[in-house]
């Protein structure tokens, strides 16, 4: 049993809480506590009514939607963009809503990285990294012509779940580094990196920086522009509740505005120009340069109604109820599930910390599958990690303590190994 004095508490951060009134716009299955929309945030019936005017205006409009749709399709990912610009720190023109988080880093490394400098030719990335963003940075790598096991260097952990930024700035003297390539918040841990401070060493050494904001979009805010970065790309699945596959969006510094797309197409055309079916391209002035093909409006249209919802809530108030959800779980954690283990891998520190908790427990893929059986949805990430995010907008303080009490039962009757597992028949 759990103390009673958890409900209090959480009854009394509930009822403080300004955000509250957001949690009816989205669809949540009754009795289930939501704890993976740091993977996939929940629809809302903002994002729902956006996917539905956009197939109106198909059913009723036709090939006239491109320009008679309000707002047109042509120019659906622009619009967006602007709104998306202020989440991540950046000028509207500096943003486009386009691509995945793994295409666009193609798109920007086949921009900005230069296989032919005549020393600084590494790429520096980390070992905790996204496997998506390894794969296309080694892959980018060998379609240049050179080795990613000679051009390809990972600043290693020193505990397995975080970063230290003394590492990375060391990892970056050598004189070597072209790209450094880093995530915003690691996405096991959930500790998140001072970008500020690593991108300003990056900027002094004359290096390339960019960030992959996936798992800080929509949950932390960025001043991407006034600390100098470069670029960054991520998704909109996750913090800002787009949908399954939702378009992505990157960021690219106006320093860089004039160079060639690397992979070009005609959506990144300038707007004006490319209906002029002309076979010398006329790149957009800024960051929509970098579109390629017809954009998927279908999955465009969601990021709409969140984005609104986004910003009426406001970034300040989203962050700091996030950080009290953080806080609070891991208050809970430590008082009701240490005894039986559990530990957390999140930093404690407010300014290192993104959206979620990080749970440890030898035990943790049978702890995340007996959660979802109790109606609890968390997420699990090898070996030990059961991921716990508490979303601002629809998570209250209260589900914090369901979560927590439903987790110490499965933990005192060791429900968390299935009869296959107790009969030792799974490994
Ligand atoms: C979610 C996530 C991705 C996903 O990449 P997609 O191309 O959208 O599938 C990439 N990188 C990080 C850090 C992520 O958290």
């Amino acid at each position: 049993m759990m103390a009673k004095r958890w409900a209090d508490a959480a009854r009394a951060l509930d009822a403080a809480d300004p955000l509250r009134p957001f949690r009816a716009r989205f669809y949540r299955r009754e009795g289930e506590i939501y704890l993976d929309g740091n993977s996939l945030g929940l629809l809302s019936r903002d994002a729902e009514a956006s996917v539905l005017r956009v197939l109106d205006e198909w059913k009723t409009l036709g090939i006239e939607g491109w320009t008679g749709a309000d707002p047109p399709w042509f120019s659906f990912s622009e619009t967006l963009s602007r709104s998306v610009a202020p989440l991540i720190g950046a000028d509207p023109g500096e943003v486009i809503v386009t691509g995945s988080t793994t295409v666009n880093l193609h798109q920007l490394l086949a921009t900005l990285y230069d296989p032919a400098a005549p020393i600084r030719k590494r790429i520096l990335a980390d070992e905790l990294n996204f496997p998506s963003d390894i794969f296309a940075l080694r892959s980018h790598l060998r379609l240049r012509g050179l080795n990613p096991d000679d051009y390809l260097i990972r600043v290693p952990s020193r505990d397995g779940r975080t970063l230290n930024e003394d590492d990375i700035l060391a990892a970056m003297t050598g004189g070597d580094i072209q790209i450094v390539v880093l995530p915003s918040v690691v996405y096991t841990s959930g500790q998140l990196l001072d970008m500020e401070r690593v991108t300003r060493a990056a900027r002094e050494r004359g290096i390339l920086i960019g960030w992959d904001c996936s798992h800080s979009v929509g949950a932390v805010p960025h001043a991407l522009s006034e600390w100098g970065a470069d670029f960054a790309f991520w998704c909109h699945y996750k913090y800002l509740n787009a949908g399954p596959g939702s378009v992505g969006g990157l960021y690219l510094n106006r320093r860089h505005f004039g160079k060639s797309p690397g992979l070009a197409g005609w959506f990144g055309s300038r707007k004006d120009r490319q209906f002029a079916m002309d076979h010398t391209m006329i790149p957009a002035d800024g960051a929509g340069a970098m579109q390629i093909g017809t954009p998927h409006l279908l999955s465009l249209a969601p990021l709409e109604g969140s984005l609104r919802i986004h910003h009426e809530a406001g970034m300040e108030r989203l962050r700091a109820k996030s950080l009290a959800l953080t806080a609070f779980l891991r208050e809970l954690t430590e008082a009701e599930l240490a005894p039986f283990g559990v530990g957390v891998a999140t930093p404690p520190e407010l300014q290192r910390r993104g959206g979620h908790l990080a749970l440890i427990h030898p035990e943790a893929l049978g702890i995340s599958r007996a959660l979802r059986r109790a109606g609890v949805v968390p997420d699990f990430r090898p070996p030990d990690i059961v991921r716990f995010a508490p979303v601002p907008l629809y998570t209250s303080f209260a589900d914090c303590v369901e979560a927590v009490h439903r987790l110490k039962t499965i933990l005192e009757t060791q429900a968390f190994a299935t009869d296959e597992e107790a009969a030792g028949l799974v490994t």
